[in-house]
């Protein structure tokens, strides 16, 4: 008999998770859930209400008081604040600047890890994030790994952000990218961290299509 597995995908920035993780959820017939997202869109909750990114209360009743959903409609994935669809808003770079104090804060975090362990109760999900197999779900029977070089991460966040903005350079997102790997492997609550029974999976030189491949496949295996 199949049963409902957790899958739990981590990695750097731009590894590569988020498509993979929602192609997997799809085809597997689980929920996607996008933890960047949420970080995303507390960030986005801050900055709106100018708050003193430094100020770790202020941060945490943000965090407290704003309502995160996740969609997906058509086959793309939408992010709402407090009912408003936030989705092009949280992927620029004035929140990839913005967003390092407020995921190291341990009060937003507690905040976020209760309520993604809320989405996951039932299993059938795949969450992607940086704490995901270590501190948010430590019992998902399938743990991932991603990684891949920061050229080729730096290389996938232009496709993404550019829009023919000059202002958007290879060299920018590369040294964003590179703080940001930095930050997150290096705070002390949640960082960047491979749980010891992860599969690792390197996506330099993989199609989507090949890493979507390789998860539903070892999923399979485990949903026996
Ligand atoms: O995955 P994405 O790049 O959208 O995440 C944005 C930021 O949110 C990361 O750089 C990281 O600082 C933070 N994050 C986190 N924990 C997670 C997911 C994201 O700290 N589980």
């Amino acid at each position: 008999m199949k049963h409902n597995i957790s899958i739990a995908i981590d990695g750097p920035a731009a590894s590569g998770k988020s498509t993979t993780a929602r192609e997997v959820a799809r085809r597997l017939g689980y929920i996607y859930i996008d933890t960047g997202a949420m970080y995303r869109a507390i960030t986005r909750a801050a900055l709106d209400a100018g708050v003193d990114m430094n100020d770790a209360d202020a941060l945490e009743r943000v965090a407290r008081s704003s309502k995160i959903t996740l969609e997906i409609k058509e086959g793309q994935q939408h992010t709402f604040l407090n009912g408003r669809d936030v989705s092009g808003e949280i992927r620029t770079p004035e929140i990839d600047r913005n967003i390092t104090p407020v995921a190291t804060h341990p009060g937003v975090r507690r905040i976020m890890v209760e309520q993604q362990r809320q989405l996951a109760q039932n299993g059938g999900v795949v969450m992607d994030g940086r704490d995901i197999g270590t501190v948010v779900l430590p019992e998902a029977e399938l743990k991932i790994f991603m990684e891949a070089s920061i050229e080729a991460r730096a290389r996938r966040r232009l496709k993404e952000q550019a829009n023919g903005d000059p202002s958007i350079t290879l060299e920018n997102i590369k040294a964003d990218l590179a703080r940001r790997d930095h930050a997150d492997s290096t705070r002390a609550d949640g960082p960047l961290k491979k749980a010891p029974d992860a599969v690792v999976i390197d996506t330099s030189n993989m199609s989507i299509e090949e890493q979507v491949e390789t998860i539903v496949q070892l999923a399979r295996e485990r949903q026996q």
